[in-house]
């Protein structure tokens, strides 16, 4: 039995937990948030500035660090930790979502993933046993298994199949490892029905892996699906082990996920969010955009006292936004951030003291009204 989770608290008024992962770069406090840090970067961001505002763990894209700069060149440079100037842990995705979502002329059969890099166009192969290799050379705290990322439109017969063949992906990836220190993490998924979500976790369950994750979901399904898929698929998986919700969400969806059990979060919204100009605030979404914003001083958030919100006011971070300064990703990037970490903290204390009312309120408008 693998002592690297311990689950410290169970919330009596939900299914959440409070959760230790211990990895070898260190230790993670769940539920946690993962900033995605797509090309050895989460953008904008020092990694200094992501120890400040309390992240405890990245995630790094695959297929980006495959395509470039290339995973053996960053192995011979000590590993992605060392290469970023990060040396907390990193959570490493397979790749595969990206070829879904990224690479042209994909063909997928038994063997892997054919795909033409949105680079140069490229062939290139990400079969199970390459998305091991490239992980296990980028010396990754916890690696993902291959799988395919099943459109939330795909008909059963198609959902089945790929299914199968996730299944069968991720055992070769369980014969294709080779480092023993790097915890490896199986994916379930099985689309929008849950007989077959049932069917994967029985298969997937039982295999050595050092966690589970539900792959499939925040991909147009829309917020009831979502919902729906990702707490039958919770209740299901093995309490011992963390579970990792990918690629979701956004805030409301988080709190609805850990109150479901899911301990593991990462999502490019923050971030991407920031850099579009849209932050989160305890009182619903602001666009900084707005002329509204052109003559308030007031800080983004009166309740934040993050670095942005204790010294800049809204006037400035629209004006940074409307003459296209580096300084507004920046800015607008650690604030929502430091957001999801709170949200992240308020969940934990909740967990840990037992008190229904302390988990965090999020306004029912999306916008700040
Ligand atoms: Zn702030």
């Amino acid at each position: 039995m693998a002592t690297h989770f311990t689950v410290l608290e169970e919330d009596p008024n939900s299914r959440a937990r409070l959760g230790r992962l211990v990895t070898p770069h260190g230790v993670v406090e769940t539920p946690c948030f993962m900033p995605v840090g797509t090309q050895g970067t989460v953008k904008a961001l020092l990694p200094r500035d992501l120890k400040d505002l309390g992240c405890q763990i990245l995630l790094g894209n695959t297929y980006h660090l495959h395509l470039r700069p290339g995973h053996d060149l960053i192995r011979q440079l000590g590993g992605l930790h060392r290469f970023m100037g990060w040396d907390g842990p990193i959570l490493t995705d397979s790749g595969g979502y990206q070829v879904f979502s990224l690479g042209a002329m994909r063909k997928i059969s038994e063997e892997g993933a054919r795909f033409q890099s949105h680079l140069d166009g490229s062939s290139h192969l990400l079969t199970p046993e390459k998305a091991v290799e490239i992980q296990e050379a980028l010396g990754s705290d916890v690696a993902m298994v291959l799988d395919e990322c099943i459109a939330h439109d795909a008909t059963r017969d198609y959902v089945r199949n790929s299914t199968e063949r996730t299944v069968r992906w991720a055992e070769r990836c369980l014969r294709a490892r080779n480092k023993p220190d790097q915890l490896m993490f199986g994916i379930i998924q099985g689309g929008l029905f849950e007989d077959l979500r049932r069917w994967c976790v029985e298969a997937i369950a039982p295999m050595p892996f050092d966690g589970f994750a539900v792959g499939g979901l925040g991909v147009g399904e829309g917020e009831a699906q979502l919902n729906r898929v990702s707490c039958f698929t919770a209740d299901l998986l093995p309490v011992a082990r963390p579970r990792y919700l990918m690629g979701v969400g956004r805030p409301q969806d988080i709190l609805a996920a850990a109150r479901a059990g899911f301990d593991m979060f990462d999502c490019v919204i923050p971030t991407r969010n920031a850099r579009n100009g849209t932050l989160f605030t305890w009182r619903g979404k602001i666009n900084i955009k707005r002329a509204e914003f052109a003559t308030d001083q007031r800080p983004l958030d009166e309740s934040c006292d993050c670095y942005c919100c204790r010294n800049f006011s809204r006037a400035y971070l629209r004006h940074l936004y409307m003459a296209g300064e580096i300084l507004s990703a920046q800015l607008n990037s650690l604030h929502n951030l430091y957001f999801y970490h709170r949200l992240m903290d308020k969940c934990r204390e909740a967990i840990r003291s037992g008190r229904s009312e302390l988990w965090p309120y999020l306004p029912d408008n999306d916008t700040v009204p």
